[in-house]
């Protein structure tokens, strides 16, 4: 029998999950999950950041964990005191130890000002040398100031520190690398690193998989863990998530995009965009000039800009909702984000959940950044959709209406069931299904450039206007079978079977490119078909 496997998904609950923290949680999961009975994956929400923390975030990030499918068998919602999992509620315990390092000698206050700190950073910076805060260091404040609250630092070692990185391997920090970390912070709360190693330590994890960005950090960690006496867990740390370009994958890119678009309009005054967007006009001028990223503002304004009747500046996705909204399927975004920094060996891309479970192993993961292509991602959608059961793609269907807002969401479900037939075979995201979809429950969007080269030129009108006659002479019920044969005769009078339906399609659907035309005639009903034909006749 294995030995147990205890790993953890930490999130800080300051924004929605990143793509990359998914695929942290990911192989957090497979690596407990593969030990059977004796894997656990733990959920902790480290909220000790008052001023960022928000409970909306956490609620997110559960949520995107749920859809997912990365269950866990101890945190928020799981089990019966729930709320030992987020670390606000921990505050006792960590008390607890600090007030042990403190009594023997291995933690102890700090008075500085956040001013007086700046200062010596930058004293630091012109003599050219890293700034280390260090007990014995000259000019440290030594007494309580008045309105200056003291943290608590923790003394750190004089000596080497080795971390064995079970993805990067033997990595040494020599002692006069090191600096006393604050671990708990004026407002009274723990910092990250010492809520980190005491609930990692007390939720009796084995194994911590976690960004390459908190590498440096594990070394003040060993040394927290040396000085409370427990053995740490075995670390390893996973390769950043880049774009196709090498650019860090991050939030910042919705902001670029918009701002790019911005200017590819050529729009120099920003008092118009401000009031449509409902931002103050100094605002937008602060994001115009980079002084501000906020998602927020990159938000309200993408539906301003580009192509806006279809819904504006369509920003990159980053995080799982943005993928969610997209409509990617949790199991194809898994797939791909487990591709990203790791390899099951061969040149395997199409890995199913079960099999990822039995092939995944730290050996394949990667120590460079794992490169997010996100046209691979898309044609791995697409495939997985095509494998799909209906019902599936049904089930999927409702979760993307949950958190979208398109047409097809207030369909009945045998009408959704068969535009998803009708789609299977051609879409790559729900979202572009939706979108293409919308025709079928609301007034079509003319393309000019569709209605110019089917209907207006051409012999558009003379096809138009026998299928009007055709259609209309259908008897009994408008369905499948009714319609078929008149059809035909419909597409037989051009000389290719195309002549003849592209006007059929550009007058229903607004433009040349629709689903097969019986299926979508049949579903968009006598008078529906008859009536966007007489119009598009009339233009
Ligand atoms: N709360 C940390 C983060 O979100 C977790 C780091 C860790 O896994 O130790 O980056």
């Amino acid at each position: 029998m294995s030995s147990l496997v205890k790993t953890r998904f930490a999130p800080s609950p300051t924004g929605y999950l990143h793509v990359g923290g998914a695929r942290t949680a990911l192989y957090s999961w497979l690596f407990a999950r593969k030990n059977a009975d004796n894997g656990k994956f733990i959920l902790r929400i480290e909220d000790t950041d008052q001023v960022r923390s928000t409970a909306e975030s956490a609620a997110g990030i559960l949520s995107d964990l749920q859809w997912l499918g990365l269950n866990w068998d101890e945190g928020p919602v799981v089990g019966g005191a729930k709320n030992e999992y987020f670390q606000s509620m921990r505050l006792d315990l960590y008390n607890k130890h600090l007030a042990e390092l403190l009594a023997k000698g291995l933690a102890y206050e700090a008075y500085e000002s956040t001013a007086q700190l700046t200062a010596m950073r930058q004293a630091a910076e012109k003599e050219k040398r890293a700034f280390r805060y260090r007990r014995d260091m000259p000019g440290r404040q030594l007494a309580a100031q008045e309105g200056v609250k003291p943290v608590v630092r923790f003394a750190m070692p004089y000596k080497d520190i080795t971390v064995n990185d079970l993805i990067l391997g033997n990595v040494t920090v020599t002692g006069s690398e090191h600096d006393d970390i604050v671990i708990r912070k004026s407002d009274g709360f723990p910092t990250y690193h010492f809520a980190v190693v005491v609930d990692d330590h007390y939720m009796c994890i084995t194994h911590v998989l976690r960004a390459q960005e908190h590498f440096m950090n594990t070394f003040k960690h060993i040394g927290l863990y040396e000085a409370l006496g427990w053995l740490p867990p075995q670390h390893g740390h996973l390769p950043l998530v880049v774009n196709a370009d090498n650019s860090k994958m991050s939030k910042r890119e919705k902001a670029k995009a918009v701002r790019a678009e911005i200017q590819k309009a050529g729009i120099k005054d920003f008092t118009d965009l401000a009031a449509k967007s409902g931002l103050g006009l100094k605002d937008l001028q602060d994001f115009m000039a980079k002084k501000t990223d906020a998602v927020e503002f990159a938000v309200k304004l993408a539906p301003l800009l580009g192509p806006v009747s279809s819904g504006g500046l369509k920003l990159p996705e980053i995080d799982v909702q943005d993928f969610r909204r997209s409509g990617y399927l949790p199991e194809a975004l898994l797939n791909f984000v487990a591709l990203v920094g790791w390899a099951p060996g061969g040149d395997r891309e199409i890995v199913s959940s079960q099999e990822l479970l039995d092939l995944f192993s730290l050996d394949g993961i990667q120590k460079t950044p794992g490169r997010f292509d996100r046209k691979k991602l898309a044609w791995m959608n697409g495939e997985y959709i095509r494998k799909a059961s209906l019902d599936r793609l049904l089930e999927v269907l409702e979760q993307f209406n949950a958190v979208t807002d398109y047409p097809i969401k207030k369909a009945d479900r045998s009408v959704q069931r068969e535009i998803l037939t009708m789609y299977q075979e051609r879409m790559v995201t729900l979202a572009e299904m939706a979108e293409n979809a919308r025709f079928f429950f609301e007034e079509p969007t003319m393309d000019p450039k569709a209605v110019e080269k089917f209907i207006t030129k051409n012999d558009g009108r003379t096809f138009l206007q026998s299928a009007q006659a055709i259609l209309s002479a259908v008897g009994g019920p408008w369905s499948k079978d009714n319609i078929a044969a008149p059809l035909e005769q419909v597409l037989a009078l051009g000389e290719k079977r195309g002549a003849a339906a592209q006007p059929i399609r550009v007058a229903i659907s607004g433009n040349s490119v629709t689903p097969p035309l019986l299926e979508t005639l049949a579903l968009l009903g006598r008078e529906t078909t008859l009536v966007r034909m007489a119009k598009a006749l009339a233009m």
